[in-house]
Formats: structure tokens, sequence, C-alpha cells
């Protein structure tokens, strides 16, 4: 794989890794929502590998939705401006809604969007983070679940990109600094 990984640095979280991530969290998601209108939200583009893997675990009907909001750019750091560029189609009232984030960073998005959704009707709004970077936090707040914490380096693969690139490396690696610095 020598084109598609030559840029990463380090491994920081393995392909195994991630399965048993997955069928961690979708267990308890399953235990947690048994019973429940269960209405899966992906934040774009970052989560769709984490969200179709992770739904796969998660043994409860449920519904699935998009949205997608631009808060980066091209760089590696938040600009802390959050818009939406693709809003939800389905009405939230009566639901109980999973956010699903590649990674937790600043947290001014998922701040920003489970604010917007909890206001607009839905029964609860919980969030589930593939990756953490909790020391880099401005905002208070806490997701409900979390795959596995990362250290404060600039991680692509299994969706996260760098400058749209990289989403298709099949597990979560830091980027050389030379690539971004
Ligand atoms: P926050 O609003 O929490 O600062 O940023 C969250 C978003 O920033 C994530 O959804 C992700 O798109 C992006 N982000 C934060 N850290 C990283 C990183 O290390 N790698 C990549 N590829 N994206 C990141
Ligand atoms: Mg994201
Ligand atoms: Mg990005």
């Amino acid at each position: 794989m020598a084109n598609l990984d030559g840029n990463i640095e380090k491994v920081l979280v393995t392909k195994e890794e991630l399965e048993a991530i997955n069928a961690r969290l979708g267990a308890q998601i399953t235990k947690d929502f048994e019973g429940k209108n269960l209405l899966v939200v992906g934040i774009l583009k970052g989560s769709i590998y984490f969200l179709a893997d992770l739904t796969r675990y998660i043994d409860l009907p449920l519904k699935l939705d998009f949205l997608a909001v631009s808060s980066y750019g091209g760089g590696t750091r938040s600009s802390g401006a959050v818009k939406i560029i693709k809003d939800i189609d389905i009405d939230l009232a009566g639901y109980d809604v999973l956010l699903v984030e590649d990674i937790l960073d600043s947290g001014r998005t998922l701040e920003y969007v489970s604010k917007m959704l909890s206001a607009r009707g839905a029964n609860s709004i919980s969030i589930v983070t593939l990756l953490d970077k909790p020391e880099r936090r401005v905002v208070d707040i806490h997701p409900d679940y979390v795959g596995c914490d990362v250290p404060d380096e600039f991680v692509v693969g299994y969706g996260l990109d760098y400058d749209q690139e990289y989403r298709n490396i099949p597990y979560i690696g830091s980027l050389k600094r030379e690539i971004y610095e």
C-alpha cells in the first residue's frame, strides 16, 4: 500500500482494534437503546466508515440520516465557526438521536450540532465518537460513548481526511508533520 499510506507516520488504531471498538460500542448501544425510537445521525463525511461498521453491531431497528457541517477548511485546526452544509431530512420529533462523529477535538462542532438538534423536539440526544482528544477540549461537551482516546496529533484514515484525502485508509494513523506544516 505504498501509494496510500506512504505519508503515515504511525499506526494508532489498527483494523482489528477498530473492529473490537465497534463490537463493544454496538453491544452497549444495543442495551441502552432497547425499546427506544433510534435515529442514527452521521456527521459527514468523516463518520461514514465508523457509522457503517458500528450500526451493523447495533441489534435494533433504527433509521439513518446525515448532516454535513464545515468547521475546518483545508487546515488541521478548527476555525471555531460551524456552518450547516447539508441538513437532515427526518423530522426529529419523538426520536432518540444518536449523533455519530469521527473525532472530538475542541468540541465546538458537536456542541453546535447537539444544541441545534435538541431544539427540534427530539426525545433525547446522545453522542458517540470514534476518537477523542480530551486535552484539546474548549467547550463543555461530554460524549456518551467513546471508541478510544488519541494523542494530540493530526490523524487520518477510516473516514478521517487531510484535505479530503486518506479517508479510505483502513486504520487510524498519524500524518507525517511535513505534510501539513
Ligand atoms: P471540533 O469541532 O471538535 O474541534 O472538531 C471536530 C472535527 O474536526 C472533527 O469532526 C474532524 O472533522 C476534525 N478534526 C479534529 N481533529 C482531527 C484530526 O486529528 N484529524 C482529522 N482528519 N480531522 C480532525
Ligand atoms: Mg467530523
Ligand atoms: Mg476533515
